[in-house]
């Protein structure tokens, strides 16, 4: 439970869920402690390396939740995720029958700063959407804290760009948009194919055709020649 660094040719972070054993290794930014370092500068760089954008990041990409409270593995993300959503159904459901209760909870600063601390490095405001597979959503995850990603929606959407969508999903769509585009080509292709083969097919079926119809003329010939032949013997 927790974070152990290594030597592997190259400074290596392990994280281990606190959940369950399970681990995973990524590899640390460039990074730098004196050899001479005292066991407290260890243990505050090892703190630093967790909470590092980049090791955040790498978790992230394998499925991983890191931030300063939890280490959380892809299976375990998910089991929480799927309690967090049954707690929230069975509050809404109480909601429902009782009085209403209205949490309108709002961000503090501190929130805020932090969001967009994010989306500076997570929106592309050129292309007007968030890079890779981010979204309002894993922003929200990634800040500290309990973050609700309609806040940096809202943010998002008053300075960075309207535009929530990310450059993965953008590529996805490229890439069957690409793909549809050739299986279109290849029908096309092999309807014209078809065509030339039916119509080579159909001229060689006549010629046969004839050369059948001439072979049987010379038989009949060849027949009545017999015949004759067999009369004066
Ligand atoms: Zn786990």
């Amino acid at each position: 439970m927790g974070v152990e660094t290594f030597y592997d040719g190259r400074l290596q972070v392990r994280l281990i869920c606190d959940k369950c054993d399970t681990s995973t290794v990524v590899s640390a930014p460039s990074y730098h402690l004196p050899k001479t370092a005292t066991a407290q500068q260890v243990k505050k760089g090892i703190a630093e390396l967790r909470t590092s954008k980049s090791v955040i990041q790498k978790a992230r990409t394998a499925g991983w939740l890191v931030n300063k409270q939890t280490i959380a593995c892809k299976c375990c993300l998910k089991n929480r995720n799927e309690e967090k959503m049954n707690q929230k159904i069975s509050v809404k459901k109480v909601a429902s029958t009782a009085t209403k209760i209205e949490p309108n909870m709002k961000s503090t600063p501190a929130q805020r700063r932090d969001i967009r601390k994010w989306l500076d490095d997570l929106y592309d405001i050129d292309k007007c959407c968030y890079k890779e597979n981010n979204s309002d959503h894993t922003v929200a995850d990634l800040c500290d804290g309990k973050v609700l990603w309609g806040w940096v929606k809202e943010i998002r959407e008053a300075d960075y760009g309207e535009n929530g969508g990310n450059e993965d999903a953008d590529l996805m769509v490229k890439e069957v948009k690409r793909l549809s585009d050739t299986i279109d080509k290849a029908l096309a292709t092999s309807e014209i194919a078809q065509q030339d083969f039916r119509k080579a097919y159909e001229a060689n079926a006549a010629k046969m055709q004839k050369a059948h119809d001439g072979l049987q003329a010379r038989h009949k010939e060849v027949n009545d020649l017999i015949k004759k032949i067999k009369l004066k013997g």
